[in-house]
């Protein structure tokens, strides 16, 4: 069971994670992996880069505000006053950890993504020990564990990838004995280590993947999310308040989703149990007597037309192309090569031109690189261009639908962009995939909202989910012996509502 920041926000919250891991705990052995508490990766990353900058007080400030945080949710949750002194002391090394980093890094004026990842580190390592303390304070034996110790990754500093083996060899000597005794292991989720212990992280909303790691390599009966909405939606709920939760829906659909932009699950979520088959819920923590959605290999039985929208707005579009470029050989491969070298995923491509002229869409946390390392490439064979052949433009968003076999239902081009039109809202790009599960069209940033919107009435997607369709995900599919699990468990009657 994995609880992301809002589930550990603050002491209430705690409570009611408590009782979903005793009452989970009463049935079979869980494993817990908690996220920061809400808004504390962001505190520890801006003080990071006010390290980086030289200002100390804005990094004293944020270290105070954290410190305060902390020791207010301690003070409500542990009652004993030796048991919050200890818990008081571990805080305290890690805040001084914490302290020596940025002094480190002032000093330099230079962040390096491993120090960045060392201090983001430590929202994750600071809830453990809350969690695991409450959880003891309240009858139920556990251990506070931190995932360097378990997830071994490459040295890819800020989106690092588990080796799943050397995972597994490590989960089974330190958790396997844990679940063996009863014991409730309480995982940092986000972060992991090289094989030499390097710390490093999985990326921002990590501990989703965190979750999915672990639970393959132990080859978990189901993984559950537990989260502040009510499962996967058919759109961002943000957004598109009409927006209904997703009772069934295939591991293909879901990875799609998350790989565009639903934040509810971390793009590499799906990943970890595409293997194993494991299924996989998510849950609302203030909402635990709903079943939320479950996301199994296959999906519901019949599956076919739109699922979904997603849609991310921290993208870019770069535009490659002009006279100069259209006798240029192997413009697609050199660009492919050159993103790929800055690391930058390509999220959306479209070339339909006899001039090389092409637009990738990628994040706009590597827009600079990217833009220079192109402009770098192609710099030769632009030396006698007066005009920038190479573009940027991020006043953009892009928007996926997504349904398994789409195209065996005729039309659902036609109707998205007819929606489009409708609300006025211009495509500057259009990408299908071949797989027929996706369709992404890039759109002003200033219409994502409208386009989101007008796309989920036209496939009345608010009405698309009969509530009680959500009994049928408890029933199982083909894949899934497994299907009542610890969640047919939490119903209303075991339970408490929302406080
Ligand atoms: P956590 O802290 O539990 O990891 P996140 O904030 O990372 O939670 O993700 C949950 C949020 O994801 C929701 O509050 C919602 O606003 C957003 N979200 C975006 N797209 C979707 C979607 N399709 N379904 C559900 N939630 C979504
Ligand atoms: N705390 C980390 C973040 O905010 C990881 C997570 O919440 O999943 O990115
Ligand atoms: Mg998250």
């Amino acid at each position: 069971m994995k609880f992301g920041g809002t589930s550990v926000g603050n002491a209430g919250c705690i409570e009611q994670v408590m009782d979903i891991i005793r009452t989970a705990s009463r049935e079979s052995g869980v494993v817990v992996v908690v996220s920061a508490m809400s808004g504390v990766t962001n505190k520890l990353v801006a003080a990071a880069s006010q390290s980086e900058a030289g200002n100390h007080e804005a990094v004293a400030v944020i270290l105070a505000e954290l410190r305060q945080q902390h020791d207010t949710a301690a003070s409500a949750l542990i009652h004993s006053t030796a048991e919050r002194s200890r818990i008081g002391d571990k805080m305290e090394q890690l805040f001084q950890a914490g302290e020596r980093l940025c002094q480190g890094t002032m000093l330099l004026r230079e962040l390096t993504s491993r120090t960045r990842d060392s201090i983001s580190s430590l929202g994750e390592r600071l809830s453990v020990l809350l969690v695991a303390a409450a959880l003891a304070e309240r009858g139920l034996a556990s251990a506070a564990i931190e995932a360097t110790e378990l997830v071994v990754t490459d040295g890819c500093h800020g989106g690092a990838d588990p080796y799943m083996d050397l995972t597994r060899e490590r989960c089974e000597g330190r958790l396997r004995p844990l679940l063996q005794q009863g014991i409730v292991p309480v995982v940092t989720g986000f972060i992991g280590a090289t094989a030499d212990g390097i710390l490093t992280t999985l990326g921002r909303g990590g501990s989703d993947y965190s979750a999915t790691i672990l639970g393959a390599v132990l080859e978990a009966d189901e993984v559950i999310i537990w989260t502040d909405v009510e499962g996967l939606q058919t759109a961002d709920p943000r957004l598109v308040p009409d927006a209904r939760t997703i009772p069934h829906i295939s591991y293909r659909e879901a990875a799609e989703l998350a790989y565009f932009g639903a934040k509810v699950l971390h793009p590499k979520t799906l990943r970890a149990v595409m293997q194993c088959g494991i299924p996989l819920w998510i849950r609302n923590t203030f909402a635990p007597e709903r079943l939320g959605t479950k996301i199994t290999p296959a999906g519901p039985p019949s599956v076919g037309g739109m699922r979904a929208l997603a849609a991310i707005s921290e993208v870019v579009m770069i535009r490659i192309g002009g006279p100069g470029l259209s006798g240029v050989q192997d413009v697609l491969g050199r660009t492919f090569r050159t993103t790929a070298a800055v690391r930058a995923d390509v999220l959306l491509m479209s070339q339909a031109s006899s001039q090389n002229d092409l637009c990738l869409v990628i994040s706009s946390a590597v827009a600079k690189s990217a833009l220079e390392a192109l402009r770098h490439e192609f710099a030769h064979d632009l030396v006698h261009e007066s005009t920038e052949h190479i573009t940027l433009d991020a006043a953009i968003a892009m928007v996926t639908v997504v349904g398994q076999n789409m195209s065996s239902t005729p039309g659902i081009v036609g109707r998205t962009f007819g929606a489009l039109g409708r609300d006025h809202v211009s495509i500057l790009a259009i990408a299908q995939s071949a797989s027929e599960c996706t369709i992404s069209f890039v759109v002003a940033k200033k219409d994502m909202p409208t386009a989101l919107s007008g796309i989920h009435r036209e496939f009345q997607l608010e009405s698309a989910w009969d509530p009680t369709l959500a009994e049928d995900a408890l029933v199982g599919d083909e894949n899934d012996e497994n299907s009542i699990g610890t969640v047919n468990r939490l119903r209303p009657t075991t339970v408490p509502a929302r406080q």
